[in-house]
């Protein structure tokens, strides 16, 4: 397995796999890598002949008052895990070999971009679908691996290929959650042992939304009171907690009448967690 920092390096090994009529798949990531993260390199490594896993912690996503410079940073742990899953490549750049001091192109979306985590992260998605689209075009792929945990993220970058005719097709792999219930997240590290155990009620208050769900229940103010609930009473404070359809991901109000998923965003401490589960 190689490390590879600069994006003509990664060209001309691709390249070089390319002719040899090898599928290629990516595995974005901001690094400090889990069991969840991991899944999605099992993923490719099962479904295509060369994976590469790129880390890198995109600047263009982080909101001026968020964790850009406390996020976590584990270079040499997560090449060994990625060696250990199969993958050929990890591409870690840095900064400067991604934006150059004169960059000025961004990938903006307009579907569902202000709504959920895009309403409370400014300019977030568009940071985002910029440095997707950038190690699309570096890494030029078959296929690419995204966590459904990061729900509204997924749909937008499913969006992006399909609006810009990105030849690459995605791959959405589950939530991998810890015994508890809490989904894997490179920010559980923030939390503190205590908050850690009270997050638990994210996944159980979306898991019993969803057993009223199966009984019948399909008020949408009911289905979020019972997540609200359950979030509250363990302290945790909520940042939004809605339905959405699963086709266009637009808010569903009144009754559900076709298949929903539940986006929950919430606070233990300082720590934001998100979550979701399709009903
Ligand atoms: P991140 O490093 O947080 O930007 O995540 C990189 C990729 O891993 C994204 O596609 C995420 O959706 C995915 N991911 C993160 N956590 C999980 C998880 N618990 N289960 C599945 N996928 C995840």
């Amino acid at each position: 397995m190689q490390v590879i920092t600069q994006i003509d390096s990664l060209r001309k090994y691709l390249n070089s796999v390319r002719i040899q009529q090898k599928t290629i798949g990516v595995v974005p990531t901001m690094g400090a890598l889990h069991q969840g993260h991991l899944n999605l390199v099992r993923r490719s490594v099962q479904k295509c002949d060369v994976t590469v896993v790129t880390i890198f912690v995109n600047p263009l996503q982080f909101g001026p008052q968020e964790d850009l410079d406390a996020y976590p940073r584990r270079l040499e742990d997560d090449v060994a895990l990625c060696a250990e899953q199969g993958a050929e490549v990890v591409f870690a750049p840095q900064i400067k070999d991604m934006y150059s001091p004169h960059h000025g192109t961004f990938v903006v979306p307009e579907s569902v971009e202000n709504l959920y985590c895009g309403a409370y992260r400014p300019g977030h998605f568009k940071g985002v679908l910029t440095i997707v689209a950038k190690l699309f075009l570096a890494v030029q792929p078959d296929w690419a691996f995204f966590g459904k945990k990061d729900y509204q993220q997924a749909a937008l970058i499913q969006r992006m290929v399909e609006d810009l005719n990105f030849p690459i097709r995605i791959h959405l792999v589950p939530t991998a959650r810890e015994r508890s219930g809490l989904a894997r997240s490179s920010r559980n590290q923030y939390l503190t042992q205590d908050e850690r155990q009270r997050a638990v009620a994210i996944y159980s208050g979306l898991k019993k939304a969803q057993e009223r769900w199966k009984q019948g229940e399909r008020r949408v103010v009911e289905l979020k009171k019972t997540v609200r609930q359950t979030i509250q009473k363990s302290g945790g404070s909520v940042q939004y907690i809605e339905l959405a359809s699963r086709k266009t991901l637009l808010p569903l109000k009144g009754s559900i009448q076709e298949s929903a998923v539940i986006l929950v965003a919430a606070f233990y401490g300082t720590t934001r967690l998100i979550d979701n589960l399709e009903l």
